[in-house]
């Protein structure tokens, strides 16, 4: 899909909400918050806006954002989970603007956190700036699954391979999907006016996932940590641009 100038613009105000729920967010989160009041914080950013909830509703998921901590990878539901010192907490979230939208997560570390999470959530966001760095026009998309997977494995760590990235538009998930890692073919050619979410899942130890019961969180097979950076991403003449970088 290409889109044109105006819908990237709209796309650039839909990213901007979303940066600002990434600064709202990530200041909230500390020991002692509940992860539904970190909702709450996104939930007030949406409306002072006039944006729009993607991930409200979507397939009945029950709030503005995810919240998966510590092994789990992504999909947590916000709720009575007390943050900790020494956890790391992924947050996920998403806004729509005149029907565009935006999409995008971190990994914090809440105080003092093991050496082990600590690198993991230092080579998680690394490997998401280093697919980033190749998003430019007549490159090929998996070449971002490619440098992604380079980065993290060179630190010792997996990349998740159920759940990937996604071309995102006028809806949040369009096709192609994104992956993570070296699919084994290059895929098409990056094209001006693509826009991609690039969102790196990446596990301290094995890439095998679970679903538990509540039918959304995703947790590590082996029960070691996860850490999940995204940002979306338009291809432009001047190369990539994040546009829900804060
Ligand atoms: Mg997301
Ligand atoms: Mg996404």
């Amino acid at each position: 899909m290409i889109r044109s100038p105006e819908e990237i613009e709209k796309m650039r105000r839909a990213g901007r909400v979303v940066a600002e729920i990434l600064e709202r967010t990530r200041a909230a989160v500390r020991p002692g918050v509940t992860t539904r009041e970190v909702d709450a914080v996104a939930r007030e950013v949406l409306e002072r806006r006039g944006a729009r909830s993607n991930f409200l509703n979507y397939h009945g998921f029950p709030a503005v954002i995810c919240t998966s901590p510590n092994d789990m990878i992504v999909h947590g539901i916000p709720g009575e989970y007390v943050v900790k010192d020494g956890d790391i907490l992924s947050v996920d979230c998403g806004a729509i603007v005149e029907g565009y939208h935006g999409d995008a997560a971190y990994t914090v570390a809440v105080g003092e956190v093991s050496d082990v999470a600590r690198r993991l959530v230092e080579a998680t966001e690394r490997s998401l700036w280093a697919g980033i760095d190749v998003m430019h026009a007549g490159n090929r998309l998996h070449d971002i699954g490619r440098e992604v997977q380079r980065v993290a494995e060179a630190a010792g760590f997996s990349v998740v391979r159920k759940y990937v990235g996604h071309a995102i538009g006028t809806e949040m998930h369009e096709e192609p999907q994104v992956p993570n890692y070296w699919p084994g073919t290059p895929g098409p050619r990056l094209k001006v006016g693509n826009v991609y979410a690039v969102e790196p899942m990446v596990n301290a130890g094995s890439y095998d996932t679970v679903e538990l019961d509540d039918g959304w969180s995703v947790v590590t097979e082996d029960g070691q940590l996860s850490a999940h950076f995204e940002h979306t991403i338009a291809v432009t003449e001047d190369g990539p641009e994040v546009l829900t970088a804060p």
